[in-house]
């Protein structure tokens, strides 16, 4: 793999929330800094690690650089690609997908035959945001792929037990004349839970 591991670079997980990284940032250009160190291999070393840990602030500091960095890095270090299951909106047999980094595809239902549009594995920007409309409220969702294209979904009901947060990696089923979304699946580290929105 020739990504740089800049969370390990930052000594954080890779769900480590915003306040974490710029902490162990700070701590870590400070460790790092070449006036700590007398030898001079040690400095040399130390504005080695400086660099490297500049280069992971630059990227996981930003939303939008750590949202393509991770799908980047999930689509790398995996053996080959890495599948997700997808409920069909007309029969709910789940189909097997390969992970998109949030492009919107259209999948066909070996189940029933139809075909819906999905965005597998992209990323959530902010938080849902709802909107009224009259007296009805509409949750916008706005995702993000890892060719950095911006989709707004919206999404009828978002049941309260549904965290969606920033930064969470999400497939969304769509259907219906308008394309609303059907179906949210927020995928965890170890386990997918999804979600009727619509
Ligand atoms: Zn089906």
């Amino acid at each position: 793999m020739t990504t740089p591991d800049h969370y390990a670079a930052l000594g954080v997980a890779p769900d480590a929330t915003p306040d974490e990284i710029r902490r162990a940032w700070r701590f870590a250009i400070e460790a790092f800094h070449p006036d700590r160190y007398a030898a001079s291999e040690q400095r040399d070393r130390a504005n080695d690690m400086a660099t490297r840990v500049n280069a992971a602030w630059e990227v996981l500091g930003d939303v939008g650089k750590r949202a393509a960095y991770d799908q980047r890095r999930r689509a790398g270090d995996d053996h080959g690609p890495l599948m997700r299951e997808v409920p069909c909106p007309s029969c709910l047999v789940r189909c097997g997908v390969p992970d998109q980094g949030g492009r919107a595809i259209d999948v066909r239902c070996p189940g029933c035959g139809s075909s819906f549009r999905a965005h597998v594995g992209a990323t959530l920007v902010g938080r849902p945001q709802l909107v009224w409309r009259g007296l009805s409220g509409r949750h916008v969702l706005v995702l993000l792929d890892r060719h950095g294209t911006l989709s707004e979904v919206v999404a009828r009901r978002l049941p309260p037990e549904l965290a969606l947060s920033e930064g969470e990696v999400v497939t969304v089923v769509r259907g219906g004349r308008r394309g609303d979304a059907r179906y949210v699946i927020v995928h965890g580290h170890t386990t997918d839970l999804g979600w009727k929105v619509g």
